[in-house]
């Protein structure tokens, strides 16, 4: 599927909130669009508070209405997740929680089989290719 701009990445992960995530992968080079891609889908999930990238920070979390959250990590940094296993393990457990996952390489074991992958290819034209 093609995403010709910014602002239709934006709708694309707002829409996403209308399927009921639980769990999603985001797979992409640097720039390729998947935290843009979650503050859509943050938006479509009524969270008001402005979505920003955890890259430093890992994680980041941001409350849901139904009392679960949904938590944003970023591996990038982070080869070796040694403790953040144990945070998305638990965090995973909650089934009201929504978690979206980039550079998840290092955690695949413990992501739930049935996972949502979302692969976002560049195109020359600034586009995006988006995969599912
Ligand atoms: P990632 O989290 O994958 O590293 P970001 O979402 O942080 O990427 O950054 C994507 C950047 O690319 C943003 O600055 C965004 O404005 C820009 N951009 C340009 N065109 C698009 C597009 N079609 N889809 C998504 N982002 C785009
Ligand atoms: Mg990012």
């Amino acid at each position: 599927m093609k995403i010709a701009s910014e602002q239709e990445m934006l709708q694309f992960g707002k829409d996403f909130a209308k399927k009921a995530p639980r769990v999603i992968e985001l797979i992409g080079d640097v720039g390729a669009g998947k935290t843009t891609f979650t503050r859509g889908l943050a938006e479509g999930l009524g969270i008001k508070n402005p979505v920003t990238s955890p890259s430093f920070t890992i994680s980041k979390s941001y409350a849901l209405e139904n009392g679960g959250r949904l938590i944003h990590y970023d591996f990038y940094r982070l080869p070796d997740p040694g403790l953040m296993i144990d945070d998305l393990e638990e965090n995973l457990q909650d089934p009201k929680n929504i978690i979206v996952v980039e550079w998840g390489g290092s955690v695949q074991e413990i992501l739930p089989n049935d996972h949502i992958k979302i692969e976002i290819k560049y195109n020359k034209d600034n586009s995006r290719e988006v995969i599912l």
